[in-house]
């Protein structure tokens, strides 16, 4: 079930990866809490911390008035934008040396399909150990990896034995759902607060609890889409490949504000006009697009990108506001917006969506719908000249 030739997934996550940064940076802070984000007499969150601060209860997006009460004599420290992003393309660099499979995630975090990097550099655990050896060596930082044969395994795998960690998922179908039974439901994707409440009510407390599930109450609970996925994920089968940004089309525009914008109202509408000009340009080039991506600057420099996949492809407003925003409320405005960008990737032509078309649902319909009116609200701007007023920078 997991397809006839095995892939070799890696993924790489970078251990406390600001925190590392600056205890890199000033020896003098190794061994200590050191927290990165809001000063402790501001309001604000923490935006990474050292193992040594985790200890005292300290994590990610916690308030950092809190965390300074758990640690008081912890050293905290204003995110440094500029010198992550540069440790950030060093990293993503050494990666590109395995392979030019490299799909990052964030700006420390990647999936690599080294399937064909085997024959190279040795197998998964072998490409993962060296990895490790030379982002150790050139930045002076340590990651962990999962070795998998399939995206979902390898990003689990690679939370486990953190920090400096490297665990290999049995390539083995028969071994995997054992290998994923004990871990609790909200490592599976795709399950926000929401799901979970509703499978814990029901007494799915963890994965093997999800392969042990009745699919049809399974979908009564969370809907026949979810439930299809959770139910593949739950026995590992994960047949999705890895994204390179590098030679394919893609269509995105992005503007920066005059100044910082903290007001989410103001961010958002600005992402959905950048989206409803990306689905014109879209739309006028017969292009479907599989994938969205918002990019968000912050004050300090630091920037994030975060990204969906759209199944079937779509070029309609809607579809691309809708999950613009989501991506951006599910990351959340924790500090000044710098600059907002919107992409798409993964184009395709017109002529390969029809055929799609044959095998699709009432779904469908909704879509192309969407794509009708989309269409139209076009000839109204061509028409009234809206068009020449709404169009902005754009960058490709
Ligand atoms: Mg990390």
């Amino acid at each position: 079930m997991l397809g006839n030739v095995q892939r070799t997934i890696l993924h790489i996550d970078m251990d406390a990866f600001f925190a590392a940064i600056e205890q890199h940076d000033r020896p003098e802070l190794k061994g200590k809490p050191v927290v990165i984000g809001a000063a402790p007499d501001r309001r604000g969150v923490v935006s990474t911390c050292s193992y040594e601060a985790r200890k005292y209860g300290i994590h990610s997006a916690m308030p950092s008035r809190t965390a300074a009460r758990l640690c008081p004599h912890a050293v905290f420290l204003p995110v440094n934008g500029r010198r992550y992003s540069e440790v950030s393309r060093q990293i993503m660099e050494i990666f590109q040396r395995f392979t030019p499979l490299v799909e990052p995630l964030s700006c420390d975090e990647a999936f690599l399909d080294a399937t064909g990097a085997r024959y190279l550099f040795g197998d998964g655990p072998a490409i993962a150990k060296r990895i490790k050896a030379a982002v150790a060596a050139e930045t002076g930082i340590t990651c962990s990896v999962g070795v998998a044969p399939n995206l979902f395994l390898a990003k689990i795998a690679s939370d486990m034995n953190k920090p400096d960690g490297l665990t290999l998922v049995p390539f083995s179908e028969k071994l995997i759902p054992a290998f994923l039974a004990p871990l609790p439901i909200k490592r599976m994707w795709g399950a926000g607060k929401k799901t979970q409440a509703v499978l814990e009510a029901h007494n799915i407390h963890t994965i093997g609890d999800l392969q042990k599930t009745d699919p049809v109450k399974l979908a009564a609970w969370v809907g026949e889409n979810a439930a299809a996925t959770f139910r593949r994920l739950a026995f590992g089968i994960d047949s999705r490949t890895i994204e390179t940004e590098s030679g394919e089309k893609s269509i995105s525009n992005e503007i920066t504000f005059s100044e910082d914008q903290s007001d989410s109202a103001a961010v958002e509408s600005a992402l959905l006009d950048l989206a409803d000009k990306v689905g014109a340009r879209l739309r006028r080039a017969g292009l479907f697009t599989a994938t969205v991506q918002i990019k968000v600057r912050w004050k300090d420099f630091s920037t994030i990108t975060r990204q969906r996949r759209i199944d079937p492809p779509c070029c309609d407003d809607f579809t691309l506001r809708e999950t613009a925003l989501e991506l951006l409320q599910k990351e959340g405005l924790h500090s000044p917006v710098r600059l907002i960008g919107f992409g798409t990737g993964n184009l395709c032509k017109t002529a390969d969506v029809p055929q799609l078309e044959l095998f699709q649902i009432p779904e469908k319909q909704t879509s192309s719908k969407r794509e009708q009116l989309s269409r139209a609200v076009d000839r109204i701007r061509e028409k009234f000249g809206l068009q020449s007023i709404r169009r902005g920078s754009t960058l490709d």
